[in-house]
């Protein structure tokens, strides 16, 4: 294992971050997994996943069983961990900027169908070492071209450059008050359903674009891009499989939920050629993929408190009432339900509600009508 400290931009005179990156295997080797933890600053649980797959993983080390390469960045976003109001940690924006820290990544997918024009030829494995060169070139001269100024600016564009090349891009999130889902390109469906079934995921959301460029869209968007361009000539894998994990809710930091997700992840490596060893049976799979797009975000009509009526997790029927929105000034109690019939895979953390706000996600089979474009709360 090699360990790295990356500083970031300095934001201001006396002040400094950094980011620790750990680094299994050798590249060149096998596949590249590329894992990080809590981009959202106050999301912890994968913070604590990560700890003890890395356990797992000098352990696998010591024993000559790394086969691939496997990068961790244990936390992500050291702007946002010190970011506090009113004694309450907030990091999913950056404060100076307003800036959801999981959004604005880099895009090359268009100078990449530039960069590969003429050179992709009809060997596929061929094809995706030339695409993967290509993007750690653009990467390095997009760096050149944005020039950082900004610590934020920087931790995206650090975090892009470390994961650009990898097979596998695992980005470790949760939920407010959720059970085990992920995120992922429709591109990538149905090749992550191992991943999905190995990790327990009750909820697997595909889209192409859920708008704002997300961390894991980076990694699988040129793929989609350059398949797109030249895929009916020649012979392109989709070969980065990035994804959103959500470890539950930001209150589920227990050991007895991070010990086996760990595992399952290490299982994951194993069964696609990144650590030796018998990963075991697959689990039977707790979903099928459903589209972001048949998602109803159900929305409080007016302000006070909400009171559930059901937990996160259980499976609900279209108008089946949910929980009820209570204001105790008018006396007004009103019911709200769901469009569709699903899983409601998210749920609100706080109880004080406006009118308006977000109350609970709802995943449907079926795409929604109205729910296109920015299908991801990006604000
Ligand atoms: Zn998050």
């Amino acid at each position: 294992m090699q360990e790295e400290r990356i500083a970031l931009v300095r934001p201001q005179m006396g002040t400094s971050r950094a980011l620790t990156v750990r680094r299994y295997g050798k590249p060149g080797n096998g596949p590249k997994a590329y894992f990080q933890a809590a981009l959202h600053a106050d999301e912890l649980p994968g913070v604590l996943t990560l700890h003890h797959l890395e356990t797992l993983l000098k352990e696998a080390d010591a024993k000559g069983e790394i086969t691939g390469e496997i990068v961790v960045v244990p936390f992500a976003n050291p702007i946002g961990f010190t970011q506090y109001v009113d004694m309450k940690p907030l990091g999913r924006f950056e404060l100076r900027s307003g800036q959801n820290f999981n959004r604005y990544y880099p895009d090359l997918s268009a100078a990449l169908i530039a960069a590969v024009d003429g050179k992709l030829g009809q060997d596929a494995d061929e094809n995706v070492k030339l695409i993967r060169a290509e993007l750690r070139r653009l990467i390095v001269q997009h760096r050149k071209d944005i020039s950082p100024l900004t610590d934020l600016q920087d931790l995206r564009l650090t975090l892009a450059e470390l994961a650009i090349d990898a097979d596998y891009v695992l980005d470790l999130h949760c939920d407010w008050e959720a059970p085990m889902h992920l995120y992922i390109s429709d591109h990538n469906w149905p090749d992550a359903a191992d991943l999905s079934a190995q990790i327990g995921s009750e909820c697997s959301l595909i889209a192409e674009i859920s708008g704002d460029n997300p961390f894991d869209e980076a990694f699988s968007r040129p793929w989609v891009e350059l398949r797109r361009t030249y895929g009916d000539k020649f012979p392109i894998p989709m070969a980065t499989l990035a994804t959103t994990i959500e470890l539950r809710g930001d209150r589920d930091v227990y050991d007895t939920f991070a010990i086996p997700d760990a595992l399952n992840m290490f299982k994951f490596l194993q069964r696609r050629g990144m650590i030796a060893g018998d990963p075991g049976p697959l689990p039977e799979a707790k979903c099928d993929a459903t589209p972001l797009s048949g998602v109803d975000r159900v929305s409080a009509l007016h302000g006070g408190m909400v009171v559930f009526g059901v937990e996160a997790g259980a499976m609900v029927k279209a108008g089946q009432e949910l929980g009820y929105v209570l204001d105790c000034e008018t006396g007004e109690k009103t019911p709200f339900s769901s469009r569709t019939d699903g899983v409601l895979y998210s749920r609100l953390g706080t109880r004080l509600v406006v009118p308006g706000g977000y109350l609970c996600s709802v995943a449907g089979a079926e795409p929604l009508p109205g729910r296109e474009g920015q299908l991801l709360l990006s604000k």
